[in-house]
């Protein structure tokens, strides 16, 4: 960056400030804390330590470096600034209540080391946890550990083979996963010593049984998919297909991340779905985006439970216990019991609504979907047609033809207030748009987001077609070009 570009605050907006980078905020002063020198001689063997050169820390005081840090946390969005109907992410609002139940002192300062006896009431609470978790997808034993969707899927296919290879059957290493899986299902299969095959989705969006009969065989450890899938849409034929993988031989992992749809209402283990993780940052509500930390539990059934990570939280005549000891366990995929402030927040969104009240999370879900669907529908074009689960897909087909894109659509709804929704995925549509706006959400904010939606289409065919490819004009970053952002990151100062 070039040193004409300074920032200044002559470039702040109302009480908005524009931010330099801290070394360009840093002026000639020390910096805020001036140690001593030392006083007395300092050891030969010291010496070959000391600083030959500057530490290079920028000079500002402590309320310069505050600001500094504040203000960049001010040019996020999150869920408390705002709607954010990223598709396929659950970004739902993340009640009080779970952190204060967190920063219970018990419950914070806990080690992970510390002696089971002094730590009961944790594994009290994890344990009722792995239960209500099993009861609620309809897969009785459920390992907490996995630290977030992907390492459970990873964990969970590490069991599936596991119980393969105690059948003798070392061969099977083929996973089929649909073409609009979440593209961490190759990606864990592959890390699990796999190799993927992918089936193309029918004209419904949906898993089509004879490509899938085509590709089962005597090499198939698993199919991997996801229901509702990431077009929002219920694979209907949930049963027949569980049926033929494990005619086939195989079994089936379930992609657990939409089990928001679901929650209270349908278990994906009376379906005939084999091991499913379930993203419990996503569904039962942790702050989440940006890396973590996230929790991955994954619930199987008994064919799979032999396999299970160590250690177990298991109940004994004492109270509760890290069990370690088991030959068949795949072993732990994770240090301890799992990321508990994670889980935890888990148990509190779900004791929030209790065992008959938490389906309504699902129903909500996808009523907002299907509103927002509705709402849209007659604007945007909708690839695949009928209700929805808890997220809406469209795409930019009609306002291609105007020279918009689904790019140009999600940039103008940063100027319009709005987190965009995901774009691109799922890849089986082009152009695609995908809406999960959550059970959190009032009628009134989908109803501004919807808004927001119709005025951008109006704006499109008015030919107002440069204003939307210049989107976004408010924020103090406008259009990035995310592809070199991303292939060249710059992350040293100065460049
Ligand atoms: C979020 C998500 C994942 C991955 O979960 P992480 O917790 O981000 O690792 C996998 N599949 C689907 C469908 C998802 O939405």
């Amino acid at each position: 960056m070039s040193s004409d570009t300074t920032f200044k605050y002559s470039a702040t907006v109302g009480i908005q400030h524009e931010e330099a980078l801290l070394f360009e905020h840093a002026h000639e002063a020390p910096s805020s804390i001036n140690l001593p020198g030392v006083e007395g001689p300092v050891s030969d063997a010291l010496h070959a330590f000391s600083r030959k050169q500057p530490a290079g820390i920028p000079g500002l005081s402590e309320p310069e470096t505050v600001r500094h840090f504040v203000r960049m946390s001010q040019w996020n969005h999150g869920i408390e600034t705002g709607f954010y109907p990223l598709g396929s992410c659950t970004m739902k609002y993340n009640p009080r209540v779970n952190e204060q139940l967190v920063r219970l002192p018990g419950l914070a300062h806990i080690h992970p080391d510390q002696p089971e006896d002094t730590a009961q009431g944790v594994l009290a609470l994890l344990y009722e946890l792995q239960g209500w978790l099993g009861d609620i997808v309809g897969l009785p034993h459920v390992t907490l550990q996995p630290a977030a969707g992907a390492h459970g899927e990873l964990a969970g296919l590490m069991m599936i083979r596991a119980a393969l290879d105690a059948r003798g059957q070392q061969h099977r290493r083929k996973v089929l996963v649909p073409d609009s899986a979440h593209g961490t299902n190759p990606a864990s299969a592959a890390l699990c010593g796999m190799h993927t095959v992918e089936l193309k989705s029918g004209p419904d969006g949906r898993i089509d049984l004879d490509v899938l009969k085509a590709h089962l065989d005597g090499d198939t450890a698993a199919l991997m998919m996801t229901n509702p899938n990431t077009a929002g849409a219920f694979e209907s034929d949930i049963k027949e297909i569980c049926q033929l993988v494990h005619d086939a031989g195989g079994l089936v992992y379930g992609d657990g991340a939409n089990l928001n749809a679901l929650v209270g209402v349908a278990r994906p283990g009376d379906m005939g779905i084999d091991c499913l993780h379930i993203n419990v940052h996503k569904t039962f509500s942790t702050p989440h985006g940006g890396g973590g930390p996230g929790g991955g539990p994954v619930a199987v059934n008994d064919v799979l439970a032999p396999f299970l990570p160590v250690p177990r939280i298991e109940k004994n005549s004492h109270g509760y216990a890290l069990v370690h000891a088991c030959d068949s366990s795949v072993g732990p995929v994770l240090g301890s019991a799992g990321q508990i402030g994670v889980l935890l927040r888990a148990h509190a969104y779900i004791s929030a609504f209790g065992h008959e009240h938490l389906h309504q999370i699902a129903e909500d879900a996808v009523l907002n979907a299907n509103y927002v669907l509705h709402r849209l529908k007659g604007r945007y074009h909708v690839p695949f047609e009928g209700l929805c689960k808890h997220e809406c897909l469209l795409t930019d087909e009609w306002q291609e033809k105007h020279g918009v894109k689904t790019l140009d659509i999600a940039k103008r709804l940063i100027d319009l207030g709005f987190h965009p929704m995901t774009v691109y995925f799922p890849l089986i549509v082009h152009g695609a748009m995908l809406i999960e706006p959550t059970e959190t959400e009032s009628r009134e904010t989908l109803d501004a987001f919807c808004d927001a939606m119709l005025e951008i289409a109006d704006a499109c065919e008015a030919g107002d077609t440069d204003m939307l490819h210049q989107a976004p004009v408010k924020p103090f970053r406008r259009r990035l070009d995310e592809t070199q952002a991303a292939r060249k990151p710059v992350l040293v100062w100065p460049v």
